[in-house]
């Protein structure tokens, strides 16, 4: 009966994140670095918001397009944020950043049209790009580079049939912030050769050492074929809620609207009372969440630092490491899989996210200092015996 499945998704593999956390179900006192979810739960305030937003008959269908009161204060957010003002026609309220993704590609995408993506890359774009006919074509990024990419190598994959960039600065897996020359030289040649660019920002708020969040969106002739895709998920540490929001011009927000209006007809209404307060909530709880954050990616690439045969650069945000382990093999998945074996720590094949991923893990900072520390000790012991 397999056969009957679609060809275009019984071939997505079981992801690298997927096999390792099985594995890792296998073993008792797992330290695991492996998933890219905050540790903290949702500030109490937006849940306490959320059930009496509910009680008092938040249970319905909204406008596809996002309940008017989240529009309204996603408009503001915006404003306070990028000083300028969106109509609400150019807002569009999600199922998660995913909503956003796949709403933009179902709008946008003809079979055959082809998406670059500087990879390593979040691997659930291919999915959302493949099921509407798209072409995912890689660029590669660099470890000497930090993973940024070159705007000499995105030229180079435009070919006739590329209708969009795919972004993503904070980036995950590595943690790596595209710098502003960058976006400069980017954005110039999205303008020239015509792309659409699909900028991927859920992880905006998650940046350290005082860094100022930026956006492709802002530079010359970009706001008029840039949409943006913000979440809930990361910086209010709202996963489970699955909600977020995309904005861009009129033009490209309107078809997406008409997808989501379809597909799940609209973002859950209780969570979009909970985005409401998490809107309103100030700053302070998502500062200390990120300083936290920030704590932790000090604490862990001073250890890996130390570490023989392991090189890391230090991620400008997030809460990913990416840290480069060919000296000691080339091999992640075996790297990831002895050490869950050996000292029952998991950590994620960098390959998984693309092949420029190969030779390096992902190690998520999701758990606490202290479980960090032994996560490190594990990680020294199970290095030094390999050696
Ligand atoms: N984009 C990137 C780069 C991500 O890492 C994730 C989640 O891990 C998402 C989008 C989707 O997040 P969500 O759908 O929870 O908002």
């Amino acid at each position: 009966m397999e056969s009957k499945i679609a060809n275009v998704v019984r071939k997505i593999p079981l992801s690298g994140i997927r096999v390792m956390l099985q594995k890792a179900a296998e073993y008792d006192n797992c330290i695991s670095l492996g998933i890219g979810e905050p540790d903290f739960d949702t500030p109490k305030e937006i849940c306490n918001q959320a059930l009496k937003d509910a009680l008092n008959g938040a249970t319905h269908y909204t406008q596809s397009q996002g309940d008017p009161e989240l529009v309204k204060e996603i408009q503001r957010y915006l404003n306070e944020r990028l000083s300028e003002d969106f109509s609400p026609q150019q807002i569009v309220v999600t199922t998660g950043g995913v909503g956003g993704l796949t709403s933009f590609f179902r709008a946008v995408l003809e079979p055959g049209d082809e998406v670059l993506i500087p990879e390593p890359y979040f691997p659930p774009y291919r999915h959302h790009i493949e099921w509407v006919g798209g072409k995912v074509i890689e660029v590669r990024t660099h470890f000497k580079d930090d993973f940024v990419p070159s705007p000499e190598d995105i030229e180079e994959a435009i070919t006739p049939s590329t209708k969009v960039l795919l972004l993503n600065s904070p980036h995950n897996p590595t943690g790596a912030v595209i710098p502003s020359a960058i976006l400069d030289k980017i954005a110039k040649i999205a303008v020239e050769r015509d792309l659409l660019v699909l900028s991927d920002e859920v992880y905006e708020r998650l940046l350290f050492d005082g860094q100022i969040h930026e956006s492709i969106r802002t530079r010359p002739g970009m706001n008029e074929r840039t949409v943006v895709v913000h979440s809930f998920s990361k910086s209010f540490a709202m996963t489970g809620w699955r909600i977020g929001y995309a904005f861009g011009p009129e033009w490209v927000i309107g078809p997406m609207t008409k997808v989501v209006s379809s597909y799940t007809s609209c973002a859950p209404s209780v969570s979009q009372r909970a985005a409401v307060a998490a809107l309103r909530l100030g700053s302070e709880i998502i500062d200390s969440m990120t300083e936290e954050f920030c704590a932790r990616r000090d604490q862990v690439f001073e250890d890996l630092k130390q570490l023989p045969g392991v090189k890391v650069f230090k991620p400008a945000g997030t809460f990913y490491l990416f840290p480069d382990i060919n000296k000691i093999t080339g091999d992640s998945l075996k790297f990831a899989l002895d050490l869950l074996e050996k000292q029952q720590v998991v950590v994620v094949p960098g390959d998984t996210f693309g092949p420029s991923g190969k030779g390096c893990v992902r190690i998520a900072l999701t758990v606490n200092r202290e479980l960090l520390t032994e996560a490190m000790k594990r990680i020294r012991a199970f290095i030094k015996d390999i050696s």
